[in-house]
């Protein structure tokens, strides 16, 4: 199959976007994840792309023109999801189209992504935005059994391509304060990359979801706590998201 005809499936786009990395973004969401978290805010883009789901799938050139769109108002592209590097291909393509207007692209990532298979797309990528789901255990949070990611969290730091990193606080099913520890430990040495501490939230849960994560919330006074870990470890720019 040609290049051009290979099709993106999305779930939403989102024009106008400030909190997927720098500046005003177009966010794409795509569809299919390999990772099913308890707290997963947008769980209807977890399910592969299938009769079920309603995405839509867009050509490289039909993506193009929606971003073409809104190239005056923004600053770049971010590509979420589901788990964007699942498409590497089709992701590759489109990245080289968007530099060309003069917009930068960034991928918001679970992190747990073959390397290999990722070979042309990050020197291509400006920015990712990096998840540390925990550091252990995390067949409980993810539901999904899969190996950790710090490697290629490591790999992309020394390659100045990580913007954030990120990790979902909620109690019990993750060692917090040790995941704390472990991230801002790899993070002390790079000033520029920002530490978000997000607290679990009920916002976009499915009903199911909502009950396992009821009582498992921290506390703001925890959530103080884990910032402070993370600052006392050198770690300069943490934000927590309450
Ligand atoms: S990795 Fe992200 S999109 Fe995938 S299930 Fe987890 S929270 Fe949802």
């Amino acid at each position: 199959m040609e290049i051009q005809e290979i099709t993106l499936p999305v779930n939403e786009i989102i024009p106008f976007s400030n909190v997927d990395g720098r500046g005003n973004r177009t966010s794409i969401f795509v569809q299919g994840c390999n990772l099913n978290c308890v707290y997963c805010h947008n769980p209807e883009t977890i399910k592969l792309p299938c009769e079920e789901t309603q995405e839509t799938n867009y050509t490289i050139k039909e993506l193009l023109s929606i971003i073409k769109k809104y190239g005056p108002y923004i600053r770049g592209i971010t590509v979420s999801g589901g788990e964007a590097t699942l498409y590497s291909t089709y992701l590759t393509q489109l990245f080289g189209e968007v530099k060309k207007l003069g917009l930068t692209c960034y991928i918001d990532t679970n992190g747990l992504f073959n390397l290999e298979k990722m070979e042309a797309l990050i020197p291509i990528t400006d920015k990712f935005l990096f998840d540390i789901k925990g550091i252990n255990n995390l067949e409980k949070v993810t539901r999904k059994k899969q190996v950790n990611s710090f490697d290629n969290l490591e790999y992309l730091l020394k390659l100045n391509k990580v913007e954030e990193v990120r990790t979902v606080c909620i109690n019990e099913y993750i060692d917090l304060e040790s995941t704390v520890k472990e991230v801002s430990m790899r993070l002390r040495k790079y000033d520029d990359v920002i530490y978000k501490l997000i607290r679990v939230h009920h916002r976009g849960l499915t009903l199911n979801q909502k009950e396992l994560v009821q009582g498992f919330v921290p506390s703001t006074k925890e959530m103080v706590h884990l910032e402070n870990l993370a600052k006392s470890i050198g770690v300069k720019n943490v934000m927590s998201i309450f």
